[in-house]
């Protein structure tokens, strides 16, 4: 099975169509995100729309959850709270739904584990060789099936894998083979709002059966998505933070 793996739209629309369209050019056999489709951004709906139409296996993010009324806004930093009011605000009943029935986690084939934010609680962060080694540990005596966790949430690409008690995170590349032992827990980075200091919208193909991975970054006009952004009264600082890529 080839996957495309996808996190952290963030109703970002311009992002998320260039993304769908690099994906559909490669023709795998599914789309997993991995939450926070809404969020930051100014077309919730339109994302979620997206997600529904092309039969995208999602889950729920923070932001989502948020959302949706099942996480307290007063858990978010000033910024994120107003645009997840405003999002709240904007979101179709339908689509409210739509999310709020999203599960935490997903299984594929049996041996691949699709979470948010770690394997041990969906809004936990895993940004550090520490934090992958409690992941790995939670996957042995919780998942002992799964041999690769994607996983979102800190919007930044990240690899790591452990064997025989080690937890190893190899330079940042684009292309990997994975071996046949050993677990692997990668961040496919986000689509919507990158924090790796470059612009673009950042997801990942896997193919597991010839174990490939490769770790893809697209162009996109991140200035409509500012404009946009402004015009809908969101928070300046978030359509700033597009041309950062952070
Ligand atoms: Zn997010």
């Amino acid at each position: 099975m080839r996957y495309a793996v996808i996190s952290d739209i963030h109703a970002n629309l311009e992002a998320f169509q260039v993304v769908l369209k690099d994906i559909e050019t490669l023709c795998p056999d599914a789309i997993i995100c991995l939450g926070d489709i809404v969020g930051y951004y100014p077309n919730p709906n339109e994302c979620v729309e997206f997600c529904r139409e092309h039969n995208i296996s999602c889950i729920r993010g923070n932001h989502d959850d948020a959302a949706v009324g099942f996480l307290d806004t007063e858990d978010f930093n000033p910024v994120a709270k107003e645009a997840l009011h405003w999002t709240s605000w904007q979101l179709k009943k339908e689509n409210k739904k739509w999310l709020a029935n999203l599960p935490e986690h997903l299984i594929f084939g049996e041996t691949l584990l699709a979470v948010h934010g770690s394997p041990w609680h969906p809004y936990a962060y895993i940004f550090s060789e520490q934090e992958a080694s409690k992941a790995f540990i939670h996957l042995e005596s919780h998942f002992s099936q799964i041999n690769v966790c994607f996983f979102g949430h800190t919007h930044q690409r990240a690899f790591y894998y452990t064997s025989k008690g080690t937890v190893t995170e190899p330079i940042k590349g684009y292309k990997y083979i994975l071996g046949p032992q050993g677990l692997y827990l990668i961040n496919p980075g986000s689509i919507g709002q990158p924090r790796d200091g470059i612009p673009g919208a950042y997801y990942v193909i896997y193919d597991s059966l010839t174990r490939e991975l490769e770790f893809r970054r697209l162009e996109y006009d991140f200035r409509l998505t500012q404009e946009k952004t402004r015009a809908a009264g969101l928070p300046a600082m978030l359509a700033e933070r597009l041309a950062l890529g952070f």
